[in-house]
């Protein structure tokens, strides 16, 4: 219930609006209970010979009052036929507005639900780009894709829930029940005893229902992962003719899927016709007991019984209503939980209060006795590593696969912080930077190019629609780019499509080098393609990240033999350590064997 009480929580700047709504709420309650009391005079008109008895309604108290005014108006001064005529004025009066009110509650309804579920996207969305990259290599992205869309699409519900039946079916039950007790409180009390002896039911199959929509939207998260899985690796799929592997995945996660909907939709749909049956058993011993005080000549006319019954009747519907509003409420109590995790997640990397801004790079970048695993139960992946790096020096770094290279030069913009040591740029420590400013320090290039369905232009430019046009040509001419880009149909604003899949590979590299010397940072990360180019566009990157390279200050994965060679200094790291650093002539000399080893193999 806290998830709930928290998305009521977030309708506080829709406040006026509801109470408006509750407003209507009550008008649409008072014209429905009119329309329904009319049939009654409706029935008097059709069934009885004289409006003579009209007088006899002794006029105390408030509602009989007003129930005399209506009567002598509809009866008094005139024949049968023109009271049938006021009846149906009235009865049409009282149906028009009734459903005016109704309609714009509604309208009003739907727009603060569809605002909250904006608010809510939002938010999530705000809050999930604040996050470090550990949050995401510890889920899978069907899961995320599925709060976002599933998740808050099943929490509309609950404003809706919370605003039509919450208030507006207890709203409607105690106008119709004041209407019933002032026709015969006898039989409404009879009526009262259903209630209680429905709830006990729908209490038990409330639990039934939290725990399988739980389960459901476990189940959608998991297949949704196999789609986006089966989407991003489409191709090395089919590469290794993992086709049937992967529809077989895909069916038993649906069929998982598919049973716990099932158990699901049992339940849920069980709630009602339960309800109905306890609710028409008091309804028939409420026709009997009538029935028998009309025969017995008592106080209750027939018409009012059967407005009595009429009441009843409608009264039926808001409390089903209410009655399923418990489940209806678990059911979004799931996805509010699975939405909330995402709102209430901790950045564990953020700006620390003192943080300053720093605006150049002078000195140096130093890494003193760091120490950083990925989790806390998982192996230590970088240990004792001690390396400073000068301004303008540029550094290879080399290792065999899985040595920890990308991980150490993760730590430099705070992609993650290490859990022993410190990383210092011109002696400050980076946690004392804000991280905004120090990530502006590093111009960064990873292995696998990430672009964005967009142009061109935009995927250079990248969110900074300051830049003139003339920049973002002169910094893809110098990575080599421009030549392809005019090729392409629309030239910069030719869209790329998803992940640049209309590009090949080379052409992606050449876009982030354009987008990486568009930032112009001081700092350069750049974390080789292993991938094999043809030699032409091999050399059209080589000089592309010359050009990137010039008077700055580099760090780079080195896959490539011209890297290693222009390097003012390679450091070899093996299982996390720095095993040795030099140039590539005092390494080939040296003891270290690593290296010598890594060389002849990449390039031999
Ligand atoms: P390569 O040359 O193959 O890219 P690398 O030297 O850059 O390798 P890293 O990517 O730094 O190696 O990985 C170092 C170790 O950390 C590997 O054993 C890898 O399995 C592990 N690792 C990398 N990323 C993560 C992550 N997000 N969560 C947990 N472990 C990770």
């Amino acid at each position: 219930m806290k998830e709930y009480f928290r998305l009521v929580r977030l309708l506080k700047p829709y406040r006026h609006l509801l109470v408006l709504s509750f407003f209507l709420i009550l008008l649409f309650s008072v014209c429905n209970a009119a329309s329904i009391y009319l049939s009654i005079p409706l029935l008097k008109t059709l069934f009885t010979s004289s409006a003579s008895d009209v007088t006899s309604i002794p006029a105390t108290g408030l509602f009989n009052e007003l129930r005399h005014s209506v009567d002598t108006y509809i009866f008094v001064g005139g024949d049968k036929y023109s009271a049938l005529v006021k009846v149906c004025v009235l009865l049409l009066a009282a149906y028009f507005l009734k459903n005016v009110f109704a309609f714009l509650q509604s309208i009003l309804t739907q727009y603060v639900e569809k605002s909250l579920i904006n608010d809510i996207r939002r938010r999530m969305f705000h809050k999930f780009n604040s996050l470090s990259l550990r949050y995401f290599n510890e889920r899978r992205s069907g899961d995320i894709v599925s709060r976002f869309i599933t998740d808050v699409n099943a929490i509309q519900n609950t404003v809706y829930v919370t605003f039509t039946d919450i208030i507006k079916q207890p709203v409607l039950i105690i106008t119709f029940l004041t209407l019933a007790f002032l026709i015969s409180w006898k039989l409404t009390l009879i009526a009262i005893i259903s209630v209680p002896l429905s709830m006990l039911v729908i209490f038990y199959l409330g639990k039934k229902i939290k725990k399988y929509s739980i389960r459901v939207q476990e189940k959608l998260g998991e297949f949704t992962s196999v789609i986006s899985e089966n989407i991003y690796g489409g191709k090395i799929i089919r590469a290794f003719s993992m086709e049937d592997f992967e529809n077989k995945r895909f069916d038993i996660k649906l069929k998982d899927y598919f049973r716990s909907l099932i158990k699901s939709a049992i339940y849920v749909n069980m709630n009602r016709p339960i309800t109905e049956i306890v609710s028409v058993a008091l309804g028939v011993f409420i026709i009997w007991y009538a029935g028998r005080e009309i025969f017995a000549g008592g106080t209750l006319a027939p018409e009012e019984f059967i407005g009595f019954l009429l009441i009843i009747f409608q009264l039926m519907v808001p409390v089903k209503d209410l009655s399923t509003v418990s489940n209806r409420i678990q059911e979004s109590y799931a996805s509010a939980k699975r939405i909330f995790e995402i709102i209430d997640a901790k950045p564990e990397i953020y700006d620390s209060e003192n943080a300053i801004d720093k605006k150049e790079f002078e000195n140096s970048i130093e890494l003193r006795d760091v120490y950083f695993r990925y989790n806390s139960e998982d192996r230590v992946i970088l240990e004792d590593i001690n390396l400073k790096i000068k301004k303008h020096e540029n550094i290879a770094i080399v290792g065999l696969s899985g040595a920890g290279k990308s991980t150490l030069v993760d730590l430099l913009p705070r992609f993650y912080d290490p859990q022993i040591g410190e990383i210092l740029i011109d002696g400050v420590n980076t946690k004392d930077i804000s991280l905004k400013s120090l990530r502006n320090l590093f111009g960064i290039v990873t292995q696998e190019i990430i672009l964005f369905n967009d142009s061109i232009r935009n995927n250079i430019s990248f969110g900074r629609d300051d830049i003139p046009i003339s920049q973002i040509v002169m910094a893809a001419k110098n990575a080599n780019a421009h030549d392809f880009i005019e090729l392409t149909e629309d030239g910069y604003d030719t869209i790329i499509g998803d992940r640049g899949i209309r590009l090949s590979g080379g052409q992606k590299q050449r876009i982030a080098i354009a987008r990486a010397l568009l930032k112009n940072a001081p700092i350069m990360i750049l974390d080789e393609a292993t991938s094999s180019l043809d030699t032409e566009s091999e050399s059209l990157i080589q000089e592309a990240i010359e050009k990137l390279l010039q008077n700055r200050t580099s760090i780079i994965i080195a896959h490539r033999l011209s890297t290693i060679r222009n390097a003012d200094r390679i450091i070899v790291i093996n299982d996390g350590r720095i095993t040795a650093s030099g140039t590539h002539d005092e390494l080939m000399h040296g003891s270290e064997s690593i290296y010598k080893r890594l060389y002849e193999m990449q390039f031999g």
